[in-house]
């Protein structure tokens, strides 16, 4: 298959290149696009073959089911039997944007979304093509981030053609991606809200909404929610999270590795990453894709702080991670 790229302005999308994506998408065909999070890949979430085409594409396991994108609130209806209260309000405070809110499905959703569950994951995206194409397609869009299932996120067209090219038929590329890491996800479906996924919406600002939310990943909740599985988010290289970053870098590197480490104030050869969890989301992917693509054996990561507004961040890099090593003298944040 010949993967095909067309450049949008990620303000004002030209109405003729989205109305071309969104028939390839009323076709059945997959289209990669920019949101606010990451790149998804789209495919007509009530068009069985379509989405299973997405699986086969990334090699996703068909038992982690995919979130559904709408481009208005009032299209929920379309996926989902029941939208309870504690839903209408985060929605309403929280969209379009990085939120998932995992509801009852609607019979006509194919079990190859909900991975054959009762539930369904939805999102309104806070994009101008995002937007644009789910309305022009006339119907929902399910759309997993555009890469090869575990490898990591993609922020850039570039990153989706590294992992895709060859294997979807289009990409719109709309520029980096703003928020950077992928979307919040709560399961709206029992009284009590759950996170299911940390994401830039925390969890102190979902209960500003709703009270009480839980978190931590109960068993049921890690079968539900496969983001929520160990090995995620990683690039080829090994990855060491370290709360001392300069003492695993030193020890690595009198091992014989050749290291590179992120953080924001090291001694050892490093790269500078934001101490604002905002732009350190936002740059982490496209910096780790870069580092992939150097020479080093291993790739050491200073921990953030562990505070509620880093919780997403430390979420990501842990997945990311094949070793942490906690051991640190210094204070926690
Ligand atoms: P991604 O592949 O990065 O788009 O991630 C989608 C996330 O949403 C994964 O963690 C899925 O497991 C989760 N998800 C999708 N649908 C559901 C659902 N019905 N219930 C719980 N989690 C879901
Ligand atoms: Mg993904």
């Amino acid at each position: 298959m010949n993967t095909e790229t067309f450049r949008v302005d990620p303000v004002n999308p030209d109405p003729a290149i989205i109305a071309q994506a969104a028939e390839l998408l009323r076709e059945g065909r997959l289209v990669a696009f920019p949101t606010e999070t990451v790149y998804g890949l789209g495919a007509n979430a009530l068009d069985p073959v379509a989405v299973r085409s997405i699986f086969t594409a990334k090699g996703r396991p068909s038992s982690n089911p995919v979130i559904v994108h709408v481009a208005e609130s009032s299209q929920v209806g379309n996926v989902a039997a029941e939208w309870p209260e504690t839903a209408a309000q985060l929605a309403a405070r929280f969209w379009p944007g990085p939120l998932t809110i995992v509801v009852p499905k609607k019979a006509g959703v194919p079990d190859e979304v909900t991975a054959g569950g009762p539930t369904v994951a939805v999102r309104c995206p806070n994009h101008p093509v995002a937007h644009a194409l789910i309305l022009a397609a006339g119907v929902p869009i399910a759309a997993p981030s555009a890469n090869r299932s575990t490898e990591l996120s993609p922020t850039r067209a570039e990153h989706v053609l590294k992992g895709l090219n060859g294997r979807i038929d289009l990409v719109l590329d709309g520029g980096p991606c703003t928020g950077g890491i992928e979307s919040t996800v709560v399961d709206a479906t029992g009284p009590v809200v759950r996170l299911l996924r940390p994401g830039l919406i925390t969890a102190h600002m979902l209960e500003e909404v709703v009270g009480r939310v839980e978190t931590g990943a109960n068993h049921e909740a890690v079968v539900r929610s496969p983001g929520q599985m160990a090995k995620h988010y990683s690039p080829k290289t090994p990855v060491v999270l370290a709360a001392d970053a300069d003492a695993e870098h030193k020890r690595l590197r009198d091992a014989g590795f050749r290291v590179i480490s992120v953080g924001t104030d090291l001694i050892w050869e490093y790269r500078s990453i934001s101490d604002n969890p905002q732009e350190y989301a936002a740059d982490l992917y496209a910096l780790l894709h870069d580092l992939d693509n150097g020479n080093y054996d291993r790739i050491v990561i200073e921990m953030p702080p562990n505070t509620s507004e880093w919780a997403a961040v430390r979420d990501r890099l842990t997945r990311a991670a094949t070793d942490v090593i906690m051991n640190d003298s210094r204070p926690d944040a």
